[in-house]
């Protein structure tokens, strides 16, 4: 017997409907690309989401046509992600950090129809037009008066093509299950996959971003928004601040640590989220300036592991709730985050960082379980690891044409590539990428845990460890770091230092120094290009 209750379709432009009725005033400030600070509200937002609908729909647009994007966190960049998916298209959010081949790749895999660009990415385009032959026009997010100079005949401008338009347009109602957004993952092996979400995972996601268990997002928070837009959706940010009329901070192109700073004390951030080479930035800032945060009261770091330091510097130094996440681009992202439980709240400071440094809890809706070499689930003790796999309605369900074959085993569960462990209250823990441990004489060595290890080391700003091959135990591990500029710290500091946190069997045989790590375009180390420049290194105990 089915219940009788109502059958409304959960779309996407439900969520900028509300917030544009129920919080019209409420904020969404930009840091342009053109240069000003930039202010809106939500009753615009959604109001020139609809003229863009129109507009979209004029140039021949239709349900299903996949629309790229090429651009920074901003309100145009949320007007196109309402507008697009709104209408019934597919806001195809793409990664200006790839490498151009992948980037041409990417649209030519989408078959992006349109794609908009902001000002900084034009010259990218323009590079790449002989490979972008099916893409009919590139809509560059600005007005007339600053529209670029170029060779590209099919330039179009946002601006006048938003102002045309009435904005009488009720968003048309459709299945919820229908393809909103694309993002492909950054493919640090092969081509790029892409993960298609649909209005309806999107909205369930959004109702977890907002879950106070989740994330918390609330109409009193003013976030910011440092995780791009081309990153598994800004995490879910946009969707879930218009859910709930949340002012939003967005700060373009301007990541360094000023720039943070400066947006966070005007505009009353009290939530931010970021990877954490953003809050190595910004934390590099505020202790050189001698700085405190005077609104903010959680962040949000994900995207690799927050370091112990950083998660000390924020909770301890400045009295910052650390939201320690974790999920990837094919969980939309939100599988696990770090909040503390009742039973947390007489334990000490260091009992309860202990617990932050975890990736966090399942919040409703994803299921997690790891498992052995032969599929079998494993214990949630807190000690035995194994493969993540992740079950529920934001995760993927497959990639974009099929790319990948078969994702899910036949009860539905999607390995991750991580691996971890869950302890009996359900905090998982990554120890690593499942190509990244380091398997030394049959134990597994977790290359994350010496990385953070040396990272509490003083004078290394930055650490990467990676497997070398070894004639008695297989593999052993290799710290590569980042000294702090002028710092006197040595390999024999680094090792001593480690000597108090790992096993002797973890510890690493040799620490190389070097001026710069490699990163992916989404920030996290670039374990393969480390592979590649030490395949001939040979360590002093081989
Ligand atoms: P996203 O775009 O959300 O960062 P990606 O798909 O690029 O996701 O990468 C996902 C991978 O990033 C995860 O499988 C995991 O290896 C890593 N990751 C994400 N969050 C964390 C975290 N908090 N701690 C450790 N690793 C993480």
């Amino acid at each position: 017997m089915l219940g009788l209750i109502q059958d409304r379709p959960l779309l996407i432009s439900s969520l900028i409907e509300y917030s544009g009725l129920n919080h019209g005033d409420v904020e969404i400030v930009s840091r342009s690309v053109e240069g000003p600070i930039h202010r809106t509200n939500y009753r615009n937002v959604n109001l020139r989401a609809k003229k863009l609908a129109q507009a979209l729909g004029k140039l021949g647009v239709e349900l299903g046509d996949r629309i790229g994007t090429i651009a920074w966190n901003g309100y145009r960049h949320m007007e196109i992600y309402f507008g697009v998916s709104g209408m019934g298209a597919v806001c195809h959010t793409i990664n200006p950090r790839l490498f151009p081949e992948q980037i041409a790749y990417i649209v030519n895999h989408a078959e992006d129809k349109y794609i908009f660009v902001d000002l900084t990415f034009v010259p990218l385009i323009e590079a790449l037009k002989d490979h972008l032959k099916n893409v009919k026009g590139f809509i560059v997010m600005t007005d007339e008066a600053h529209m670029p100079e170029s060779a590209l005949d099919n330039l179009l401008c946002y601006e006048t093509l938003v102002e045309a338009e009435d904005g009488d347009y009720a968003w048309p109602q459709f299945d919820e299950m229908t393809a909103c957004s694309l993002c492909y993952t950054s493919g640090t092996t092969g081509n790029p996959k892409g993960v298609l979400y649909a209005n309806r995972s999107t909205v369930l996601h959004s109702f977890c971003v907002c879950a106070n268990d989740g994330l918390g997002v609330s109409n009193r928070d003013s976030i910011l928004a440092v995780v791009p837009m081309f990153h598994a959706n800004a995490w879910g940010l946009p969707y879930a601040a218009a859910m709930c009329g949340a002012k939003m901070v967005m700060p373009g192109a301007a990541m360094d640590g000023p720039s943070l700073y400066e947006l966070m004390e005007a505009e009353g951030v009290t939530l931010s989220a970021g990877v954490p080479t953003i809050w190595m930035m910004l934390l590099g800032h505020v202790k050189e300036n001698n700085l405190k945060f005077s609104t903010m009261k959680r962040t949000v770091i994900g995207g690799s592991a927050a370091p112990r330091s950083m998660i000390e510097t924020f909770v301890d130094g400045h009295g910052v709730e650390v939201i320690h996440a974790w999920g990837m681009t094919e969980t939309s992202p939100l599988g696990t985050t770090g909040n503390l439980l009742k039973k947390h709240e007489n334990l000490s400071e260091k009992e309860r960082t202990d617990i932050r440094v975890k990736q966090g809890r399942t919040v409703f809706g994803v299921e997690l379980k790891i498992t052995g070499d032969d599929g079998e689930e494993l214990p949630r003790d807190g000690v035995a690891f194994g493969d993540l796999k992740v079950r529920g309605p934001w995760i993927t369900s497959g990639y974009f044409k099929g790319e990948g074959g078969q994702v899910l085993d036949d009860d539905g569960w999607f390995t991750t590539g991580d691996v971890g462990t869950i302890d009996p209250d359900g905090y998982m823990q990554i120890t690593d990428r499942s190509k990244d441990v380091i398997k030394s004489g049959g134990e597994w060595i977790s290359s994350i845990d010496v990385e953070n290890e040396a990272l509490g080391c003083p004078g290394i700003v930055e650490a990467a460890v990676i497997a070398i091959p070894h004639p008695k135990w297989d593999e052993r591990p290799l710290v590569i770091a980042v000294k702090e500029k002028d710092h006197a710290v040595t390999r024999e500091d680094v090792l001593h230092h480690l000597e108090n946190s790992l096993a002797k069997w973890q510890l690493p045989d040799d620490v190389v120094f070097v001026d710069e790590l490699p990163h992916t375009a989404t920030g996290k180390l670039l374990k393969t290009k480390l592979r590649e420049d030490f395949k001939d290194y040979k360590l002093p105990t081989a």
